[in-house]
């Protein structure tokens, strides 16, 4: 009997190897194989013109009291006369006051135009970080081999690779196949009102565009686990974004004979209940475009465990969420942001008040998760509100089988050599997400190599990542069939 029992076990390990490796064989590269072109090099000029861009303080400031117009109209006019012949052959209207809408007929009307979208306008510089710089944010000096300063990275260096693109097509007599439409938003950083009423307009005039480009995913060479190739990750789909605002109101007090419970402790123990359970963890549509796209790619344990989720993905998954970017790409997150209770010492206020941020995996509504919180919370006393102006769904998923995914990514491999892609799930915001009806194809893909200081301290993008922006451009424009 034992040795029957024994038997079997061994047959049922056997067995589940033997799916295991037949899996694993199995899943076999997806990887299109495009053989790079070599990138021309930086011309002075263009060099030039991305250091004068970054020159320019393109600022959007939390306080819109702030807000200085000189410079956007400074901008505006450079772009006027460093590119003359695109300004002369394109046509351009001015939206919501700064943002710029152009349009560059294309030879066939029967094919539907794209849209390439950058924004002009950068992060302040932190006061308490201006003296961590080690150069000027607004000089766009040039040391070992990176172009430095606020801007570099988001986004000017996608809006001045299209401008020297574009200047130089025209220059040559080029017409693009298709209609190109560029989009430069003024204020994507504030949530780009700018992008919002150009997205309206497109959608009055029923344009309807095969695909839209506008920043996102990177080349990487070192942040994906067991990866040695470089990748470039475009993003597919952009997560959603909710704030909510909890409150606690009970009556406060003299410090001297505390309640039980005050209205700070109430708040403060939803709050660690609330972080205690974060969301399930779930292999969204980008991901598992990531998982078939790379999987193949890897070493035969990852492999493996790839190929086979069914009984890996808990492993995969504890992988992924030691880092919080990899967390985030596995779950909505949950992100106490702002907390306010009390005025004075020796008072116990009445009211305490915090709010929280959440951004959504395709598929979780905000609705589902503010039900989820009010259960997980599990308390009357906490009454649980939305925070107005930036709830935003998810985006919906672009397909890999598309124009647009095909298109970047066949452009992105004739530019950078011996490069993987994969799909990815964008954790910020971006401007395209108001292009949802606009395009079902929209594509958030910055051509750089692993840029630095994104939003932060002595941003900075190689020259080289500026040549293949430059190339990657130019190829695009003359490639869309
Ligand atoms: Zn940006």
């Amino acid at each position: 009997m034992l040795k029957k029992a024994l038997l079997f076990i061994l047959f049922a390990i056997l067995l589940v190897v033997g799916i295991v490796l037949f899996k694993t064989f199995q899943f076999t590269s997806v990887q299109t194989k495009v053989v790079a072109l070599p990138a021309p090099a930086i011309s002075e000029a263009s060099l030039q013109h991305f250091q004068q861009a970054i020159g320019i303080k393109t600022v959007s400031y939390g306080n819109p009291a702030l807000f200085d117009s000189t410079h956007f109209l400074a901008f505006r006019r450079f772009l006027e006369t460093t590119y003359p012949n695109m300004h002369q052959r394109l046509t351009r209207e001015v939206v919501a006051g700064y943002s710029l809408f152009y349009k560059w007929e294309g030879k066939n009307n029967s094919l539907k135009p794209v849209v390439l979208m950058a924004h002009q306008d950068v992060v302040p510089i932190e006061e308490a970080t201006q003296s961590m710089w080690t150069s000027d944010p607004f000089s766009g000096v040039v040391r070992d081999n990176f172009i430095w300063g606020r801007g570099t990275t988001d986004d000017k260096i996608n809006l001045v690779s299209i401008c020297e693109s574009v200047e130089k097509l025209v220059k040559e007599s080029f017409q693009p196949e298709r209609t190109v439409y560029l989009v430069f938003g003024h204020d994507e950083e504030l949530g780009g009102k700018g992008a919002i009423a150009i997205a309206q307009l497109m959608k009055e005039r029923n344009i309807i565009a095969e695909m839209v480009m506008d920043e996102g995913g990177i080349i990487t060479n070192e942040k994906i686990p067991g990866m040695k190739e470089p990748v470039a990750l475009l993003g597919t789909s952009e997560k959603g974004y909710l704030s909510i605002e909890l409150v606690v109101e009970i009556p406060g007090g003299h410090s001297s004979m505390p309640e039980k419970e005050t209205a700070i402790d109430i708040l403060t123990k939803a709050i660690v209940t609330l972080r205690s359970h974060p969301f399930e963890p779930q292999f969204s549509d980008p991901m598992q475009g990531f998982i078939k796209s790379l999987g193949p790619e890897m070493p035969f344990v990852q492999k493996m465990a790839f190929a086979n989720p069914w009984l890996f993905k808990g492993l995969i998954i504890s992988t992924y969420d030691k880092s919080a970017p990899g967390s985030a790409m596995l779950r909505t997150t949950i992100a106490p942001t702002i907390i306010n209770a009390g005025i004075k010492d020796n008072v116990i206020p009445t009211q305490a008040k915090a709010t929280v941020n959440f951004r959504l995996l395709p598929g979780d509504l905000s609705a589902d998760v503010i039900d989820r919180v009010k259960k997980i919370i599990g308390d009357d006393r906490v009454k649980i509100g939305r925070l107005g102006t930036t709830i935003a769904e998810a985006s919906a998923v672009t397909p890999m089988d598309g124009y647009g995914y095909q298109k970047v990514e066949a452009t992105i491999k004739r530019s950078y050599p011996n490069l993987l892609s994969s799909p990815f799930l964008m954790l910020g915001a971006t401007d395209s997400r108001h292009f949802g009806e606009v395009s079902d194809n929209i594509v958030k893909f910055s051509p750089m190599i692993d840029p630095i200081g994104f939003h932060g301290i002595d941003e900075r993008v190689s020259l080289e990542s500026y040549r293949t922006a430059l190339w990657f451009y130019e190829q695009l424009l003359k490639d869309l069939r």
